[in-house]
């Protein structure tokens, strides 16, 4: 029997196990930062086996579990993040969030608990292949600045050859595989901008400078930075998405803040979609006679799947068409973002999308929705396919 048989018969007889783990996360989630107890169910689920661990590895509650195959060879990341969000649940599963407020409602449940049983399969197979292995298990990809950032700075990946993760997507049927090479999902920046006025009576607004209307002003122009700065062939999103400006009927505040998001699929537009809400910041300065204050922070990269890794894991992946795998398809990038980013701007590798549908579902929650589910048989075709994806990367 092959390497990859004997990973695959691991795996399947893990399958029960891994859902029972998912299940145990889905109940106890944990916001960003926050993740104190799922921390210490990873940890304790190493305990014990031959593995160097290193916890508390980052910003955060990161954790990096390495492996030591048979003899020297490539040292291959495998990441799986693991903070909820805060959305109330609404889906009718058994092993409902136990904690109010808080949910996995982006799968990253499910992204654990495969990690954690391809992770002890591959142990139990470490004489059998060459090279090492890094677990990341990561703590807070949704919240800025994230996990992966401060790992990746913290130099426990430097020697990382190549590196890989998954993520669930419900549009998909369980199966399907979505790679996409190049820029794949978008960077992002996030601002606040508070406008100061000077307030008074809503009769008399001439005796006021209205920093509302100023701040409604910034809203319509900001519409413009796609439309007028940027080129048409390129793809760039400019959300407002707070606008705070409390006021009475008969008074016109001092201020107002407003808030949103900015996001590119290429690198080169996140200077210019900045530099162009500036000038139009600075305008309405001028024209209104207010102060602008905009906090501007670049936040997580493009996400860049390497085209030479990104074809190396078709071709892998291609050899397991019509057994677990039924399609590859190659998705269009998406608007979101990932701090799986952080890794690929330092480290070759690719980020695999897995297909994830409820049963009997056609249109499916989406992720982060209080009714998000997971169809439990994408957690042996995520294993599979990283693991497969490791074994072909590692010299056996
Ligand atoms: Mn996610």
């Amino acid at each position: 029997m092959g390497l990859k048989e004997k990973l695959f018969e691991k795996l399947e007889s893990k399958e029960e196990q891994m859902v029972e783990m998912r299940r145990h996360l889905h109940q106890n989630p944990e916001l960003s930062f926050e993740e104190e107890k799922t921390a210490r169910y990873i940890e304790d689920f190493y305990q014990g086996k031959e593995v160097k661990m290193t916890t508390n590895v980052g910003n955060g509650h990161g954790i990096i579990v390495e492996i030591e195959g048979k003899g020297p060879g490539q040292t291959i990341g495998l990441r799986a993040d693991f903070d909820a969000l805060p959305i109330q649940e609404a889906a009718d599963v058994p092993f409902k969030s136990q904690n109010d407020g808080v949910m996995h409602a982006c799968g990253h449940d499910a992204h654990t608990a495969y990690l954690l049983s391809l992770g002890e399969s591959l142990i139990e197979l470490k004489e059998e292949w060459n090279g090492r292995i890094k677990l990341i298990h990561q703590h807070a990809e949704e919240v800025p600045p994230g996990g992966a950032k401060s790992i990746v700075e913290s130099g426990i990946l430097d020697d990382l050859d190549e590196v890989y993760g998954i993520h669930v997507f419900p549009m998909m049927d369980v199966g399907t595989i979505g790679l996409i090479e190049g820029n794949s999902m978008a960077g992002r920046s996030n601002f606040d901008l508070t406008i100061q006025g000077s307030g008074g009576h809503g009769a008399m607004p001439h005796t006021t400078r209205d920093a509302l209307v100023a701040g409604s002003y910034f809203v319509a122009e900001a519409q413009t930075i796609v439309s007028r700065h940027m080129d048409p062939m390129d793809s760039v999103v400019v959300s407002v998405t707070a606008f705070d400006a409390p006021g009475g009927y008969n008074v016109i505040q001092d201020k107002v803040t407003l808030r949103g998001t900015v996001r590119y699929l290429e690198a080169e537009n996140k200077v210019p979609a900045y530099e162009a809400m500036k000038k139009i910041t600075e305008g309405i300065e001028r024209s209104f006679d207010v102060q602008c204050t905009l906090d501007y922070v670049y936040d997580y990269p493009v996400t860049y799947n390497h085209p030479k890794e990104t074809r190396q894991v078709e071709q892998i992946l291609d050899q397991s068409k019509g057994d677990y795998i039924k399609e590859i398809i190659h998705p269009r990038p998406a608007s979101g973002s990932e701090d799986f980013a952080y890794y690929l701007t330092k480290t070759p590798g690719t980020f695999i999308h897995v297909g994830s549908r409820p049963e009997g579902v056609e249109i499916p929650y989406p992720n982060h929705h209080p009714k998000f589910e997971v169809h439990e048989d994408a957690l042996l075709v995520c294993a599979k396919t990283l693991g497969e994806v490791a074994l072909n990367r590692l010299e056996v």
